[in-house]
């Protein structure tokens, strides 16, 4: 670990000479690309846990929207290239000791000063599997969570569904707990490919669920997709693109297949001596996702994000991830679950026997956190809206008090020298080129003492 110091807030940084081009990196090999949270996960620490219990005593920050996350980590098939923690082997007592110790921990928060009265702007369900539940245990679960925390002013409630589990009667019932936005996770429409990625859903599901879900009128619909899964072939890949245009969504979300060592696709890598994953190269999945983009935009769909392409920009926002990258508060509940409230990061304990001892002892389930600094809340909230294409430079300096291209004069001289930067008077983006691989160039803007570990 380096020992340089790190630079508080509003110095500038020296420039010094970037490296002539960038790092290569081209096979797909273990370990996590996407960026989604600065420091890194693996900085955060048991023994920051106190700090992160301090503020829950005192008073939320002025004007901070709250958001609100439910994990639910049941799936009914784990996928080979999942890196989430799951289980498929729970049965219905274990799922509602869960679903109680959810609401236990929801009570224990609910109360708390760091709340303030405030009520949740933004609903998130993701998993695992949210739709694994019944639709009884989604009745229990999010009745006793509005008596918690009232949803009335939340403007959104995303809710992550996997096709095969969503049966007409059960997204009746997900709509009328208030879901806004339904996020399928169809992946690909390929049975051969669903197959041998470890999927349990199956092309006739998506084409079902997908359908119900129009006709019961979710007011947004947005689906994802992998590029690069295992055996993806260049006819395959064009012929899921044309099957995600003509079912005309309101948003897309396209990954580039990463291959974390907590998958069964590295276990079995390990297993053989292999290094290389056996996935397409980074090069072939940014051009697959830069030509599905291109696809949608041909019918008239614009690019928001590295991932994400929308059909109407003015209508459909994401107010969770909006939320997310501009440091709103994010409290979390669940397994592993992942928060951050009044400037302190956050997670679970990550198993379900140690989440659940925890809360059925009376305490919350806490197994890291970390406080960073107030330049790394600006590196971080920089980096996320990066994300999106591109910043305004204004409005950082008005929030942070020193000018981004000042704070970050040598990250951003690099990829300028990689010609990765495209810069009006306030606007800092990124090429499309860049933003296709903006998770790796985010590294330029880490601490030093962050960039060798492992992301996770
Ligand atoms: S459905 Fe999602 S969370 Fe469940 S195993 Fe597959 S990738 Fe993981």
């Amino acid at each position: 670990m380096s020992t340089a110091p790190t630079p508080t807030a509003g110095t500038p940084i020296p420039l010094t000479a970037a490296p002539p081009t960038p790092p290569a990196k081209t096979e797909t090999t273990a370990g996590n690309y996407f960026v989604s949270n600065y420091p890194p996960f693996g900085a955060w620490k048991a023994e920051d846990v106190e700090a992160y219990l301090g503020v829950l005593d005192q008073p939320p920050r002025s004007d901070v929207p709250l958001g609100l996350y439910t994990h639910i980590p049941f799936c009914r098939k784990r996928c080979h290239f999942c890196y989430f923690r799951v289980y498929t082997d729970k049965n219905a007592d274990d799922i509602r000791g869960y679903l109680d110790a959810l609401l236990s921990e929801l009570r224990r928060y609910a109360d708390k000063p760091v709340i303030g009265g405030r009520k949740p702007r933004f609903i998130y369900f993701g998993g695992g599997t949210p739709s694994y539940l019944s639709p009884d245990q989604l009745g229990f679960l999010t009745r006793g969570m509005k008596e918690l925390l009232p949803w009335d002013e939340a403007e959104e409630i995303t809710f992550e569904g996997e096709p095969g589990t969503l049966t007409d009667h059960k997204l009746r019932a997900i709509r009328e707990m208030g879901v806004t936005r339904l996020s399928l996770g169809i992946e690909h429409f390929d049975d051969h490919i669903l197959e041998i990625n470890g999927r349990a859903h199956r092309s006739r599901e998506v084409q079902r669920a997908y359908a119900y879900a129009r006709e019961i009128g979710f007011p947004q619909i947005n689906i994802d997709l992998i590029a690069g899964m295992v055996e993806e072939t260049e006819e395959k890949w064009r012929e899921a693109i044309a099957k995600a245009v003509a079912l005309q969504p309101d948003s897309v979300t396209i990954y580039q297949m990463e291959v974390p060592y907590n998958t069964t696709i590295y276990q079995t890598m390990k297993a053989e001596g292999r290094l290389v994953a056996p996935v397409a190269d980074w090069e072939t999945k940014r051009r697959w996702v830069h030509e599905a983009f291109a696809e949608f935009e041909k019918v008239g769909y614009t690019v928001t994000s590295t991932t994400t392409v929308v059909r109407d920009p003015e209508k459909v926002k994401f107010q969770y991830r909006a939320g997310l990258f501009s440091g709103a508060d994010l409290l979390s509940i669940g397994v592993a679950s992942f928060g951050h409230l009044s400037g302190v990061h956050y997670q679970n304990q990550h198993d379900f026997q140690p989440y659940l001892s925890a809360v059925n002892s009376g305490r919350l389930p806490l197994y890291r956190a970390l406080r960073p600094t107030a330049e790394e809340l600006y590196t971080r909230e920089f980096m996320l809206q990066l994300k999106l294409g591109s910043v305004r430079a204004s409005a950082f300096t008005a929030k942070f008090g020193t000018d981004p291209r000042v704070q970050f004069a040598t990250p951003l001289a690099t990829l300028r020298s990689w010609g990765f930067l495209v810069e009006s008077e306030d606007r800092i983006g990124l090429t499309r080129d860049g933003l296709l691989q903006v998770d790796r160039l985010l590294q330029e803007f880490f601490d030093p003492k962050y960039r060798k570990g492992r992301y996770a």
